[in-house]
């Protein structure tokens, strides 16, 4: 299903109407889309449980930043989170499953963007919540300076540009591993290609800054709210990789997969913290927001 509607709607507008249901099977997009012919525009990938989208407020917000960071006109809040709200009670209660939010720079020439919904329940079991993920650290190219001294490589906007992203992906499979850590070219842990690096030391949970050029995470947010709560110690860092070594555990943590514990990083092994797993990822299925 896909619901596609006009980036901005005056207030006044029954938001209902301003949205239009599509079948995905049929030809919906137009094929001069700079979305598909150039990746210029953002999304947003949000977790649905129980036909209930998470962390929807922390969502919206990011797109509108990352529309702001690429210049797009300003997405309607109100109107967009209706559509997610359309879009999640679509989705059958008993499974979970996902809500991809893209907003395009339109068809070229038009200065029209193009928005759409498309709501996916998930066939995964999530086995990875319990059995981990083995990762391999990829040198991502940029210093940790770069969001500062070159911002037009948009470091801290989820754009629709992941090839990047998918080609780390399959460099990690080839070399035997699930997934990968990004570092910069100084020395720093950055993140996942589709997910946040969460630390143990201790009693302490450390995320790497954002100011580094990677993109805040809304489940590392929760899972900062939850550790707080569990009396955990919360901190963003600045992480060199030796850290990734001496870690007592570590996660990536994304709105779908939610806490996958890591359990090597290039090939050395790492303690799985399987009761504080659990409890991370009760914590992240329970989000009501
Ligand atoms: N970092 C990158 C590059 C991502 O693409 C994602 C999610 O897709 C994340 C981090 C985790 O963000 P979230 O927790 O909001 O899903």
């Amino acid at each position: 299903m896909i619901d596609v509607l006009p980036a901005r709607a005056p207030e006044s507008v029954d938001l209902d109407a301003t949205i239009h249901r599509f079948d995905s099977a049929a030809p919906t997009l137009d094929v001069r889309d700079l979305g598909a012919s150039r990746g210029d525009g953002v999304f947003e990938t949000l977790g649905v449980v129980g036909g209930h989208p998470q962390a929807v407020d922390a969502h919206v917000a990011r797109l509108v930043n990352s529309a702001a960071l690429l210049e797009l006109p300003e997405p309607n809040v109100a109107q967009w989170r209706r559509a997610i709200e359309v879009a999640a009670a679509s989705l059958p209660t008993d499974r979970q499953g996902g809500i991809k939010v893209v907003l395009t720079r339109g068809v070229e020439g038009t200065n029209t963007p193009t928005g759409w919904i498309v709501a996916t329940a998930s066939s995964s079991d999530f086995a990875e919540r319990e059995t981990g993920v083995r990762v391999v650290t990829l040198d991502r190219g940029y210093a940790s300076d770069v969001a500062a001294r070159a911002p037009w490589l948009l470091p801290g906007a989820k754009t629709l540009s992941y090839a990047v992203n998918m080609a780390a992906l399959r460099e990690a499979h080839r070399r035997g591993a699930d997934d990968v850590i990004f570092v910069s070219s100084d020395g720093f842990v950055m993140e996942a290609p589709t997910a946040t690096v969460i630390l143990r030391f201790g009693d302490s949970i450390v995320t790497p800054r954002t100011d580094i050029g990677i993109l805040p995470g809304t489940s590392q947010l929760s899972v900062f709210a939850f550790a707080q709560a569990r009396g955990l110690r919360t901190q963003e860092a600045l992480v060199p990789v030796a850290d990734l070594g001496s870690a007592d555990a570590a996660w990536l943590v994304s709105s779908v997969r939610l806490a996958a514990p890591i359990t090597a990083i290039d090939d050395v092994p790492k303690p799985i913290d399987l009761q504080l797993t659990r409890e991370m990822n009760a914590a992240l299925l329970a989000r009501e927001d």
